[in-house]
Formats: C-alpha cells, structure tokens, sequence
C-alpha cells in the first residue's frame, strides 16, 4: 500500500495521510462504477435531481469545514476557499436542474416519427489538478451524474483532502453507493488507468498542456470522449481610453488571484503605449497593496505557492537578466511563498510571454492600436480567457470577437459562472465546461426512427 504526505504550503506540516490507489484498486472501482449505471440511469429523472440536490444541501452544511480544510491543503485564502466549497454547491443545484430537461427533439419525417434522446455515456473518468481542487472537480461530477452517468474522480496527488471529503458528503446526502467515488493516487497510475480502461468511457481532464495531449492521444486508442481544460497565457488589454485607474487598481487580482496558479490569470498585460508609463505608476502601488500572508487570515488577498518544487519552477522564469519592474510583500519564514512581481520582457520570444507560469509573476508591455493589441494577444498557443479595457462599446466588442480565447471580459475579470460555458481556444482545451450544455458533453445523441405505415 502507497501513502502519501499531504503537507499544508504556508506552514510545510504534514496535514494528513492518505493512501494511493493502485492499478488494481483503480480496476477494482471502475467495475464497481460499471456496475452501479443501469439503476442510476434508469432512476426517474426527478429522483436523481432531488438527490443531487440534497448533495448541494449537503455541501452547503459542510461548507467552513471544506472551506477551511482547503486551506490547510492548499493554501488558498479563506475567502477564495469558501467561494470554492459554495461553487460547488451551486453547480449541484444547477445540475439537479438538468435531468428533467435533457430534452430531445422530435424532427418531422415521412411515414412514422423521428425522436432524438440524450443516452449517457457510462462511467466517465475525472482528472483533477491541484489548483481550483473543488470546483474543478465539481464542474465534470455535477453535469456527468445529471445526465445519469456514473464518476471516477482521482484528485491531484498535493491535494486530496477536499475530494474526499466530497465522496463522504454524497454518500450521506442519499447517492447510491459507487455511483461517485474518488480515487486518490498517481496520474501515471489511477488517471492512466482512466484513459486505458474500456469501461471508462469518457475522460475529463484538467491540468496542464503537456499532460493534456498524451491524455487525448491514449484516448485515441478506443475513440474515447475526450473534455480538456489546459492551460493558458491570458491577455490582459488596457486601451488608452479606458478607465486607466481602474484597469491598474484591478490588474493583480486578475493575474495574481490563487497566487497566480489560475489557468485564467491574465499574465500578459498589454497597454496601449500612449499611456504605458502612467499605467505601471498606476501598477506599482495597487501590487504593493495586495495583501499577502496567512491565508486563514480573512484578510488575506494572496497564500503561498501549492509546493516547494512548483516554486522552484516558477522562481527559474527570473533569469538575472529579466528585467523586473518590481515585487509585492516578500514573506520569509516557512511556507512555499513568492511575491507578486513585475517584469517587462526583452522581446517578443522571451519565456515569459510564451510560457505558462502558474505563479504570480505578470509581463506587461506595450501596444500601438487595436490590430496590434489583436495579433500580439493571439500571438500564443494558448487561447483561455482574457480582458479587455476600453470605453468604446464598439470596440469592446469588436477587440472580443477577434481574441482567439473562449472567455472573454470587458472592463471587469471575471471568467468562471456555473450557469455561462468555460473552455479553451487552441491548445488551451477541447470542449466547454459549465453553461446550459453541460449536461449534453456527458451524453451520445441517439436517433429513432419509428415507422407509422401499415
Ligand atoms: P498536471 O497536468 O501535472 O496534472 C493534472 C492532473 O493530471 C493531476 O491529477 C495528475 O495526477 C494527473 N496526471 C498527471 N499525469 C498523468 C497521466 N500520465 N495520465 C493521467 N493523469 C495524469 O497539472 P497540474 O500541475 O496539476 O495543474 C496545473 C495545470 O492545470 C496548469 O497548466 C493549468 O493551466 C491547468 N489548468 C487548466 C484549467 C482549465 O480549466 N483550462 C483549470 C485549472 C488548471
């Protein structure tokens, strides 16, 4: 039996124990899944939504103690974790919504009557990474079970804690056993297992690129459904018209939020050049003021790094020759802490710019109009999320339509609603998460014909 340390990143004490599943135990569960389908898809509709419902219930009474376990796992702040543990709640009341209105259509046919139905796919595998551990994880459970498919969930190997405690709230609140279990272990192990086991017959993955198209090549193998959510290099755009005060006062909490190990941070900032230099004295004071500290501290904006390793990565995007502009709060002591900071590229090839950081460290540079603004933004593999700046209605919308970029925001941040669709251009993923089709990526359309001649 494999164990694994789960350590909390701003104190580095060890937090909890928990054992990894292997490939057998991973096999084992799989069938255990298979086995509980036929009477979760063949329960009334109505009956899985008041289920799922009384699983948001469930998560709502357990909120702070989520919220707070998350914390100590993560490191996240404690506004942030329980916004986390209350948006999973939401996405199993939006979900319990859903069984009722998986409608299908009827289309007009000579000689009988034709009928589409939204079949689920059977058990459907979650990979989970470490840096949004509940809703990430809620965001593929929530839709797959409305639609009347059974989950596998295997959390990060950092983080664990939150995942199953998810697993014990479902079984309280009334799921049928094995309907929805979690699997703590290796992604090499458990997730790989997801990918080449025959029952599973979807994989929803989150996570990073790299990982993410080995995940789609394996899938390949048994033309295995196939949802992923990977990474990203944000743009932020700052037009000269816009309201340059408010752009800079919100800059760090849309790159610097999660202590920047947000798939959406808007990691590039690009601002018009006519007011370049009075954008960063704008940016200066707004970075220093993010408060970074203990994240149990209410008051906290921004905790440390998921691991000493991650911030070892991070800290190897500062080379002696980056130039940086300047940092936010240091803190020394224990903890995997790195201060927001500041940097203004050498060119346009510099890592910074091109790679995924996962951390807080920002790149702003400038930009002459609107095409440039376009081509420099969507000059990127990725294609997540970004912001746009700007008092033009016109050219808010116009700026929105051309970034290659599946979520979009004009003068404010914001990425993730339950209820409006998630996913990534280009090599920033592969489906949508979330939004009125949730349910549909967790099923197959089917067709019947049914003849009415004699
Ligand atoms: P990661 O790719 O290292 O791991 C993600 C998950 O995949 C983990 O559970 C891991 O155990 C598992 N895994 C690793 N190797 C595997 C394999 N061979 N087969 C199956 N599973 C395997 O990513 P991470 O470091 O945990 O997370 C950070 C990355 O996630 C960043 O790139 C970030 O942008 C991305 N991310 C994307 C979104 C999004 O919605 N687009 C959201 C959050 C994070």
């Amino acid at each position: 039996m494999t164990m694994t340390q789960v350590v909390n990143p701003a104190t580095e004490k060890v937090e909890a124990t928990v054992e990894l599943a292997d490939a057998a135990a991973t096999d084992a569960a799989i069938d255990r899944a298979r086995r509980a389908l036929p009477g979760w898809r063949a329960m009334a509709p109505g009956d899985r939504a008041r289920l799922l419902r009384r699983f948001a219930e469930a998560v709502d009474a357990d909120l702070e103690h989520l919220a707070q376990l998350e914390v100590r796992n993560a490191g996240h702040t404690i506004g942030n974790a329980r916004w986390e543990a209350g948006n999973v709640r939401d996405v199993l009341h939006y979900s319990a919504g859903l069984p009722e209105r998986l409608l299908g259509h009827q289309i007009p046919v000579a000689g009988g009557v034709d009928i589409t139905f939204h079949e689920p796919l059977g058990v459907v595998g979650i990979i989970v990474p470490w840096n949004f551990p509940m809703p990430i994880a809620a965001w593929g459970f929530g839709p797959a079970l409305a639609a009347g498919n059974t989950v596998v969930l295997k959390p990060a190997e950092l983080t664990p804690l939150t995942a199953i405690r998810l697993g014990e709230l479902a079984l309280q609140a009334g799921l049928p056993e094995h309907v929805f279990q979690v699997i703590p272990g290796k992604g090499s192990v458990v997730g790989a297992r997801f990918v080449t086991h025959p029952a599973v017959r979807k994989v929803v993955f989150t996570g990073s690129t790299e990982v993410g198209r080995g995940i789609m090549a394996g899938c390949a193998d048994q033309v295995k459904r196939v949802t992923l959510e990977l990474g990203g290099k944000s743009a932020n755009i700052i037009f000269a018209d816009s309201d340059l005060a408010k752009a800079a006062a919100t800059a760090p909490y849309g790159v610097f939020d999660n202590a920047g190990q947000d798939c959406c941070a808007r990691s590039r900032i690009l601002v018009q050049r006519s007011v370049f230099d009075k954008f960063l004295e704008l940016l200066e004071p707004a970075v220093q003021g993010v408060r970074v500290g203990d994240p149990a501290d209410e008051a906290t904006e921004m905790g440390p790094l998921i691991s000493a390793a991650h911030r070892e990565r991070v800290a190897g995007f500062l080379e002696p020759s980056t130039k940086v502009a300047f940092t936010g709060t240091r803190i020394d002591g224990p903890g995997f802490w790195f201060p927001p900071t500041v940097v203004l590229p050498s060119g346009p090839q510099d890592r910074i710019l091109t790679e995924e950081v996962f951390g807080p460290v920002v790149a702003v540079l400038p930009f002459d109009d609107e095409a440039d603004a376009l081509r420099i933004a969507n000059d990127s593999e990725y294609g997540l999320s970004g912001s746009i700046w700007t008092s033009d209605v016109g050219r808010a919308l116009r700026v929105a339509r051309g970034v290659e970029a599946g979520n979009l925001s004009v003068n404010s941040h914001s990425s993730v609603r339950y209820w409006t669709p998630f996913g990534g251009f280009k090599q920033s993923g592969l489906g949508r998460e979330l939004g009125p089709d949730a349910a549909r990526a967790f099923t197959e359309t089917k067709n019947v014909f049914i003849a009415t001649d004699n």
